[in-house]
């Protein structure tokens, strides 16, 4: 069965789907949306027996028809290899009751790997399918954890060039420097004087610059994204939902077919959409549970109906998901308004004029496999200290708030059924929220020392991403406003 993709605002019909990641975002800036949504072809207890990349090749060959088996096989392989630090790649720990998928075990140490990791393969591959020569340039706005995925994911790959975006003073010191240390002459970073959405929004303008791409194209350049927008992120972030139930079903942890819900920490809605994904293919799926942060706008949406961005904007120690515009909640409008682009092409126009829409009572009634919930700041650092006394389990900032929003909602709901959490960083990632959370306030220490102690409290080796920046030289130093990153990416590929 072919799968191809067209726009959630109707504006790009039926293209196939190394089309669609070349593309990123459709050229009516809509999201690309599968036509279809395959099933799962194999049984659980036959997920159960497969290995990381079996299971990866046995959904991703559903969504991307266009790949030979051994194009396929061969970006899988060159993916999910010994940049993971574990064979399992996403182990499942258990605490506390729950199942925490650590999704944090690949060369970034967040869960941005999972998918950036491969992407850059599959955009290889798509360029030479369609004959593409100009080279591909990923333009990627962060939010502090897809910018250096994406960047050591594209490093060195011949025929790309990547520019990445991250608000200055947003992202935390770990984040910083893992960017701005970043190796390979094909890569840039630059800092700008706003937030993620600013950042993003400044990236999508670029992207819907018919004039500017031409100009391009005439210095043989072609822009791309590599944001959660691309499909060939989406459909890669499946594959350790799946992998994740087989894995409960072959320890003998669930029986054949129960369901579980899922809580995922939720940013840009690029992850807990993944999942949802998953559900429809057939995975015994209960409840999608979205946990924010104080930037509590998809729990304020899925609580009322109304999306409403025209909010404060807080920086938190969860800073990969403070966001207000979720893009890829686009996908989900669109299926919850019966695949109708013009309605979500209406709301999407709505969200640019007035900063808010409302869903109809139809909508929101599609959307109840979806529970939010948000922790604000002193939660989550109770839940990841409580996490830690009880059974010694160390959690990061983005994961203490989906365990705290998974938490409060069974203390609401009663509902006992079992319940993978997406865990999406490592907690030595963002060290001083989680020294800080179990042991106080750590004024006066530097980045590295709580890492060490980090290290004593946890029992968890330093990884090497680590360790690498402790002494790597700063490459990057370019920074600008909001309005100036047109001319900073033009000055770039001068
Ligand atoms: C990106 C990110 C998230 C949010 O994921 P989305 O797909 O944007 O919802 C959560 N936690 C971490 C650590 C991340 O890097």
């Amino acid at each position: 069965m072919t799968v191809n993709y067209s726009s959630t605002r109707g504006g790009e019909n039926h293209v196939p789907a190394s089309l669609a990641i070349l593309k990123g975002l459709a050229a009516d800036g809509g999201l690309f949306i599968p036509d279809q949504i395959p099933a799962l072809d194999h049984s659980l207890a036959e997920f159960a027996r497969m290995n990381y990349q079996e299971t990866a090749y046995e959904i991703m060959k559903l969504f991307l028809t266009d790949f030979t088996e051994e194009e396929l096989k061969s970006c899988i392989a060159q993916a999910y290899d010994s940049k993971f630090d574990t064979e399992e790649i996403a182990p499942l720990a258990k605490a506390d009751g729950a199942y925490y998928l650590e999704l944090f075990h690949g060369s970034t140490i967040a869960f941005k790997d999972m998918a950036l990791s491969i992407l850059p393969h599959l955009m290889t591959v798509s360029a030479k399918k369609n004959r593409v020569d100009h080279t591909m340039v990923v333009l990627t706005a962060t939010s502090g954890d897809t910018g250096k995925a994406a960047m050591a994911g594209f490093a060195g790959v011949p025929g790309t060039r990547i520019i990445v975006f991250y608000p200055k003073g947003g992202v935390s010191r770990v984040q910083e420097l893992q960017m701005l240390t970043q190796k390979g002459d094909n890569t840039c970073v630059v800092g700008i004087s706003g937030n993620f959405d600013d950042a993003q929004n400044g990236v999508k303008k670029i992207f819907s610059d018919r004039e500017f791409a031409a100009e391009l194209a005439g210095r043989g350049y072609q822009l791309t994204s590599a944001n959660s927008i691309n499909i060939g992120r989406l459909v890669p972030q499946i594959v350790y939902y799946v992998y994740a139930y087989a894995k409960l079903l072959e320890n003998g942890e669930i029986e054949d077919g129960e369901k579980i819900n899922i809580t995922v920490p939720t940013g840009n809605f690029g992850n807990i959409l993944a999942a949802y994904f998953a559900k429809r293919m057939g995975l015994p799926v209960n409840r999608l549970i979205c946990a924010s942060n104080d930037n509590r706008v998809l729990y304020d949406f899925f609580c009322t109906g109304i999306y409403d961005r025209r909010r404060e904007f807080i920086l938190t120690s969860s800073p990969s998901m403070d966001i207000l515009i979720s893009s890829n909640l686009e996908r989900l409008l669109y299926f919850c308004a019966g695949s109708d682009a013009r309605k979500t092409a209406g709301l999407m126009a709505e969200l640019a004029e007035k900063g808010s829409y409302t869903v109809t009572p139809e909508m929101k009634e599609r959307m109840k496999d979806f529970a939010g919930g948000f922790a604000t700041e002193e939660e989550n650092a109770a839940e990841i200290r409580r996490l830690y006394e009880e059974t010694g389990y160390l959690i990061d900032p983005h994961t203490g708030v989906a365990s705290c929003v998974y938490r409060k909602y069974v203390k609401e709901t009663g509902d006992r059924t079992k319940t993978v959490i997406a865990s999406t960083a490592s907690p030595y990632k963002f060290s001083r929220s989680v020294m800080e959370a179990i042991r106080g306030s750590q004024e006066g220490k530097d980045e590295f020392e709580l890492i060490d102690e980090l290290e004593k409290a946890s029992g968890v080796p330093i990884p090497a991403a680590v360790e690498e920046i402790r002494t790597a030289p700063i490459r990057h130093d370019r920074q600008c406003s909001p309005d100036q990153m047109k001319a900073e990416v033009s000055e770039i590929l001068r």
